[in-house]
């Protein structure tokens, strides 16, 4: 009688770029034969792709290590936490093995020693897409790892290092095979997508016939021709990204644009050490817009970074005002162990930060809600996530998954609209988080 798979239990925190880890690692298991545990119990070994960005999620990290210790026993840790192996020893002197990030081989080798396979590799019993943790509808695209920038908040250069851009051929087959498996919206990630290829020197590929340079604006380009929603996010406002602007007006990609701006006034962006930190992104803004009035921007800002004064802060809210962005994330600095922004002088009070923080939030309501209003009487096609006592959530060209609002569709049809598919529906109703529509007659 054949014994049993190995099982492997899997646990990912983090960001989308974690998730992308843990499909890769998750798709080579597959392939050789190895189960994907639904519990602690029910798996032989637990591998933890853990996030080291921010204080908290180093505590969320190793909270979930000692968890998988005191219920399976038998863990191995990767991930951005894996770059301080010692901060998880200390606590987790038990962990079978701990790996950094994007250290495929390494944490498949490791759950080889503890775990080996069972079987010969069956490379074919693996969908061509791999093994997706994200509904089977939309997916992240990585493009690149690591960042060539130094902010001062930020060590993630520290963890995963400069940059390194996947050749556009890569890119571009994976984002074929996820289409060909039903991927309806391709969500390209990175640390800074619009510095894509430039560790490569933008060199060209073959691809098909043609030559193609592994340059964001050409990547935007291919992706627009293979058929799903192209997103993309974690672009900075650089001159070269008015080229993407014309495949947004064309409709190849989304009209969206993911900038983390993190502040409005140039003193603090320079203290931050932000890239295009010069560079007068209102007026770039008022470009793309006049260029194209659909454009949805989402953004993040930090408020309380050390030596912002009261000045520096009304600076941001005017930004603000004056920027119109569509959705918007705010965090109250704090410091995080290993960052350069931890040596400046000025910390700012943390009742300061907070009244800073709802004067913010308050602000940009105001703009949001402002924003979705004049969505109302629209005709868009939205894509269906889920369906939710007959009602379908669905998001449309302007909402990221599980970062912007939903559109919820009621009414005749609407809940039996299949899920993973576009329809085009008509908004009927704005709320300060969302969308309320009906289908389209
Ligand atoms: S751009 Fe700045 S914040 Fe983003 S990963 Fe690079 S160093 Fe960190």
């Amino acid at each position: 009688m054949a014994s049993r798979n190995p099982r492997v239990g899997f646990v990912s925190l983090g960001c989308p770029k974690a998730l992308v880890d843990s499909e890769r690692i998750l798709t080579q298991l597959r392939a050789e034969g190895y189960e994907v545990a639904p519990s602690y119990e029910a798996a032989d070994l637990v591998v933890v792709n853990t996030c080291g960005f921010i204080d908290d999620a180093v505590h969320e990290s190793l909270d979930a290590i000692g968890e998988a210790l005191a219920q399976n026993g038998r863990v191995i840790v990767t991930g951005c936490l894996g770059a301080r192996p010692e901060k998880i020893t200390a606590r987790h002197p038990a962990v079978l093995k701990v790996t950094g990030p994007h250290a495929y081989e390494e944490v498949v080798g490791a759950v080889h020693e503890h775990l080996p396979p069972q079987h010969d590799p069956f490379m074919d019993l693996v969908p061509p897409q791999g093994i997706r943790l994200t509904p089977r509808h939309y997916a992240y695209l990585k493009i690149s790892e690591g960042c060539n920038h130094r902010c001062r908040f930020c060590i993630i250069p520290s963890m995963c290092g400069d940059l390194a851009s996947r050749p556009i051929d890569q890119v571009l087959n994976e984002a074929i095979r996820l289409r060909n498996a039903g991927v309806r919206e391709l969500l390209v990630i990175s640390q800074d997508t619009s510095a894509y290829g430039a560790d490569l020197k933008y060199r060209a590929e073959q691809w098909g016939n043609r030559e193609i340079p592994s340059r964001f604006v050409d990547l935007a380009r291919e992706l627009g021709e293979l058929g799903p929603w192209v997103r993309l996010h974690y672009v900075y406002p650089y001159p070269h990204v008015d080229a993407v602007i014309p495949l947004m007006a064309e409709g190849r990609v989304l009209p969206y644009l993911d900038i983390p701006f993190q502040h409005g006034s140039p003193r603090i962006l320079k203290l931050m050490r932000r890239p295009a930190h010069a560079v007068n992104t209102l007026e770039r803004i008022r470009r793309w817009r006049s260029e194209l009035p659909q454009l949805t921007i989402r953004s993040t800002f930090i408020v309380g970074f050390p030596g912002e004064t009261e000045d520096d802060f009304r600076i941001l809210l005017d930004w603000l005002e004056e920027a119109e962005l569509d959705r918007v994330g705010c965090f109250r600095y704090s410091p995080v162990e290993g960052a350069a922004a931890n040596a400046l002088p000025d910390p700012v009070p943390d009742e300061i930060k907070e009244e800073r923080w709802h004067r913010f939030m308050q602000a940009q309501q105001k703009i949001s809600s402002r924003r979705l209003a004049s969505r109302v009487g629209r005709h868009m096609r939205v894509l269906v996530d889920a369906i939710e006592d007959g009602v379908a959530i669905a998001r449309s060209e302007a909402d990221a998954p599980e970062i912007d609002g939903v559109v919820r569709v009621r009414g005749r049809g609407a809940g039996k609209l299949p899920v993973g598919e576009f329809a085009d529906v008509l908004v009927t109703g704005a709320s300060e988080y969302g969308l309320e529509a009906k289908l389209a007659s």
